[in-house]
């Protein structure tokens, strides 16, 4: 990996992008270009080599039988694991999120597929659909809580194994299914079901991921219009609920 010039590499929008997940690639980007740090968006779609010298990978949100020629592809590159034995971060949003656990199963096939064994996880058919806006309460390295917004769509509900952490708390919304704990982690890998997208939205997750993948602090970065806008969505989403 170049830390002077750190390549943030988008795979596979073709099949996993229909969520507009793809803003995560770009605002990981914007936020080390504005504070002078040269960094390179990558877009590599299937068939296309899997760079192995990536800072961070962003999978996103996608359909059932996309994410099967996304293992697929992804498993006979082999590029992406080579790139987090070597420290880069992974950023995986639903569809995403799902396929790098062990396992996940396909809606209308009731089929069980194997996923890429990133995370101890699993995900099946839920007996409802997730779908709304959502509020989870992140605990920051600092110990600090973050509220996330964004909005989730998902039918698999997915259940953590004893290595992978849950990435936050469920205030409002479905999180993994069972309306306590959303998203994992697990080493380098960050797996969570919020569109949004949910690094555009929520800038000091944006500022985590960036910061484990270089390994040092980033300078603070506010835009207070942003700031704002957060603070909005966070009250009208509690609003709406009460
Ligand atoms: N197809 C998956 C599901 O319904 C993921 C959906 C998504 O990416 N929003 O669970």
């Amino acid at each position: 990996m170049n830390i002077d010039r750190p390549k943030i590499v988008l795979l596979y929008q073709s099949l996993l992008g229909i969520y507009g997940d793809h803003g995560n690639a770009v605002v990981l980007t914007k936020r080390l270009q504005w504070r002078g740090i040269d960094a390179e968006l990558l877009i590599v779609e299937p068939g296309q080599p899997v760079p192995t010298d990536g800072a961070v990978y962003l999978l996103g949100g996608g359909e059932d039988t996309a994410q099967i020629t996304a293992v697929q592809e992804l498993e006979a590159d082999g590029g992406l694991f080579t790139a987090l034995d070597d420290g880069a971060m992974l950023f995986a949003v639903c569809a995403g999120y799902q396929i790098c656990g062990k396992s996940f199963t396909i809606g209308a096939r009731n089929e069980v597929i194997k996923g890429l064994g990133l995370l101890d996880a699993e995900t099946r058919r839920g007996p409802e659909r997730a779908v709304g806006e959502v509020l989870h309460i992140w605990t920051q390295p600092d110990g600090n809580t973050y509220p996330i917004t964004g909005f989730e769509n998902h039918g698999g509900w997915t259940e953590l194994g004893s290595d992978a952490k849950p990435l936050a708390a469920v205030e409002i919304g479905w999180g993994n299914g069972n309306r306590r704990d959303e998203g994992a982690v697990q080493g380098r890998v960050i797996g969570t079901y919020p569109h949004g997208p949910v690094l555009v939205r929520n800038p000091q997750l944006a500022d985590h991921v960036l910061e484990m993948a270089l390994g040092r602090r980033l300078e603070p970065l506010d835009i207070p219009e942003m700031t704002a806008l957060r603070q909005r969505r966070i009250e009208a989403v509690r609003t709406d609920r009460s």
